[in-house]
């Protein structure tokens, strides 16, 4: 005990050789509790859970642990869910210096709560970390972060079908400073929200504008980083969606404009009329999605081809009008998957044909929530369990 639990990012910066890095660990006793004293009623929690639409209320807690550049990551805490004291000239409010997650825990039919391959979500953390000159999380203070404040609002978890806590970990860099530079204090939390059903009548197909104009991310830039300035640039072309009927964007390569990258925040496959599918391949510019990645590893072992490689807004034109291509879908967290019934933009509108309940898109999607939920067991090990029954 009493040991030195700072931890210093791989990324180092000059005034900081030699000093190691003194452990990647902290023990559980190192988190402090500060309980909420006004936490939501039951009978208010119960009417929210009934019905909790996405991203509109969350828990009564919350994560927080600081980070400075001489004392690494220290205080982790569990504290009441509440506002944020800034400073004006924090650095994230000017320069964006922000990166996020999103993964869900499910509760079981046994009442124990589990999270999806969590790890996948603590690596790429490091990764958007690095790229956005952060100071990297250890994975161990990720995995604890989430688990102990599932644990402490496990009651906002329900047995409902297709509901789940939308886990949201985000790191800022609050130093009050204006000059351009990476924050040498920084601060990472946890928040947490009951998320129901995406689709309230069940997974239908959605329209998807193409951008025309509007790229998310470029050769380079920071496309394959959770963070926040990414997302502020996709709400302008978002909002054109939305004028032209359209719930989400899919966004080209920025170089020739011919090739399909992702949506703003959900990547994309192709479904071919011999059952194999297509997915652009990750490259600097695409974020690495786990649902992505949990399609492709659950799509083999059920005997599908899997591409990873280029595929031109022209093959899918041409697929779609020769019945090469039967369907498309986009996957992400928050939505699970969901069918893409037509791709449109100013000058043309390709329609897939109609999607049927024995759509691959919807088998993938049944198979992947089976086992979020608990009603299926897998070989691998993607469920994380967070509390016990
Ligand atoms: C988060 C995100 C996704 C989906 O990733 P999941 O891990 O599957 O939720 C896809 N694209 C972008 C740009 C994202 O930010």
């Amino acid at each position: 005990m009493g040991g030195n639990y700072s931890y210093h990012p791989n990324v180092t910066p000059k005034d900081l050789k030699g000093i190691v890095l003194t452990s990647t660990h902290l023990p559980s006793s190192e988190f402090s509790i500060e309980t909420s004293t006004r936490p939501m009623s039951d009978g208010d929690r119960e009417k929210i859970l009934s019905k909790p639409g996405f991203g509109k209320h969350f828990t009564d807690h919350m994560v927080a642990i600081d980070w400075t550049l001489d004392k690494g990551w220290h205080a982790p805490r569990i504290m009441p869910y509440g506002p944020l004291m800034l400073d004006p000239a924090s650095l994230v409010l000017h320069y964006a210096q922000a990166i996020f997650e999103g993964l869900k825990a499910y509760q079981h039919a046994d009442g124990s709560i589990w999270a999806f391959r969590p790890e996948l979500n603590a690596a790429r953390f490091a990764k958007s970390a690095q790229r956005l000159g952060l100071p990297e999380l250890p994975k161990d203070l990720f995995l604890q972060s989430i688990q102990k404040l599932v644990a402490i609002d496990a009651k906002w978890l329900s047995q409902t079908p297709e509901t789940s806590l939308y886990l949201r970990p985000f790191m800022i860099a609050d130093e009050s400073f204006l000059g351009v530079r990476g924050a040498e204090k920084v601060a990472f939390y946890v928040i947490a929200s009951p998320a129901g059903p995406y689709f309230e009548n069940g997974v239908s197909s959605i329209p998807i504008w193409v951008s025309a104009h509007h790229t998310r991310a470029a050769k380079g830039g920071t496309g394959y980083a959770k963070c926040a300035g990414n997302y502020a640039g996709s709400l302008a072309p978002l909002q054109e969606a939305r004028q032209n009927g359209c719930a989400q964007v899919l966004f080209l390569d920025a170089q020739q404009g011919q090739y399909l990258e992702e949506l703003g925040g959900m990547n994309i496959f192709t479904v071919f009329k011999d059952g194999s599918l297509a997915t652009p391949a990750l490259g600097d510019s695409i974020l690495a999605g786990v649902t992505r990645q949990s399609i492709i590893d659950i799509a083999r072992a059920d005997g599908h081809r899997v591409e990873e490689r280029q595929i031109s807004l022209e093959e899918v034109r041409t697929g779609l009008a020769t019945g090469d291509i039967t369907e498309l879908f986009a996957c992400g967290t928050a939505a699970v998957l969901f069918p893409i019934s037509v791709l449109k933009s100013h000058t043309f509108a390709y329609s897939t044909p109609n999607v049927g309940a024995s759509s691959v898109s919807l088998s993938l999607r049944e198979k992947l929530t089976d086992i979020q939920y608990g009603r299926a067991k897998l070989s691998h090990h993607w469920m994380h369990k967070l509390t016990s029954a």
